[in-house]
């Protein structure tokens, strides 16, 4: 911010209307808020353009679908609502988050007879990743998965994620990847898990209820197959990502991020895969030459 000129706070939107950021809030009895009875999407914003709009908005109308809470407005309604917030934001690079719940209503589990959905964006500016991270790669801690059996649905119940990323925070870990009762890992705690194989497969869990599927993740599939890659969407093992050749991540916000330490063991020689680092410019160049709709 530059000192002397005074430069707009920053806002959100609210049920309808802009305000500024600090002020913005949601009633007491909101069922989010009581319940976590809500969904969220977050959509990056890259040059920008809002990365993978359209599939981020299928998977914010799936989520509302499979929870049977309205979508607030329409989709074009949301679609302008994001580019008002991210001019009067000035963001070109960060995301665009959208929060809906099934609104205010007096506290009882059941559905209100009567509840508008409550939906709520804002704004985040993001930091380009530091050079340091991407040169050596991260570090992931595993943990067991003790999520739910939906979590396909994008909802911001998320203790047990928060519990997974507070654990590798504390470990000085980037990530933790979550581990089902046979063994194998479903997925990060805001984040898809990949690895390479020895024979240059790319491997990452199939899509159903015990992940959710990131527009990242179906981005980067559709890059793979273009490219030629060798793919398996199928569950792997602890095992088989311990003694893995390469590991990675993916998400709106990590894009593709080489894993070169699984718990306290390097994965293949240390140092981010030649895949992984490919796969990680393709991702790139595909984000670069998106332009606006319409
Ligand atoms: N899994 C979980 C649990 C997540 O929270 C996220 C981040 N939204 C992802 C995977 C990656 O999804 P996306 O590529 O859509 O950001």
């Amino acid at each position: 911010m530059s000192k002397g000129k005074k430069s707009m706070p920053r806002q959100a939107y609210v049920n309808g209307r802009y305000t500024p950021h600090n002020d913005a809030a949601v009633h007491i009895e909101d069922r989010g808020y009581q319940f976590a009875d809500g969904v969220y999407e977050v959509v990056p914003v890259y040059n920008g353009i809002l990365v993978d709009e359209e599939p981020h908005l299928d998977r914010l109308e799936r989520s509302l679908r499979e929870l049977q809470i309205e979508m607030p407005m329409s989709r074009a309604a949301m679609k302008l609502v994001s580019r008002e917030l991210m001019r009067r934001n000035g963001l070109s690079r960060g995301f665009v988050y959208m929060q809906i719940t099934r609104g205010v209503a007096p506290r009882d589990h059941k559905f209100p007879a009567s509840a508008s959905p409550a939906l709520v964006m804002t704004t985040r500016q993001m930091k380009p990743h530091s050079p340091d991270m991407i040169e050596k790669g991260v570090k992931v801690i595993t943990l067991r998965d003790i999520r739910w059996e939906r979590c396909d649905i994008k909802s911001v119940s998320l203790l047990p994620n928060i519990l997974g990323k507070q654990a590798a925070a504390e470990a000085g870990a980037y990530e933790a990847w979550q581990i089902d009762d046979d063994g194998n890992i479903t997925e990060g705690t805001s984040a898809n898990a990949w690895i390479v194989t020895d024979s240059d497969t790319v491997v990452t869990r199939h899509a159903n209820s015990e992940i959710l599927n990131g527009i990242t993740r179906v981005a980067l599939l559709d890059l793979i197959e273009k490219e030629g890659f060798k793919l398996e969407e199928r569950a792997f093992s602890l095992e088989e990502a311990r003694t893995a050749r390469e590991a990675f991540v993916t998400s709106s916000s990590s894009f593709v991020m080489p894993v070169t330490q699984i718990d306290d063991n390097p994965v293949g020689n240390g140092h981010p895969g030649i895949l992984t680092m490919k796969l990680r410019e393709s991702y790139i160049a595909y984000m670069n030459s998106l332009k606006e709709a319409g």
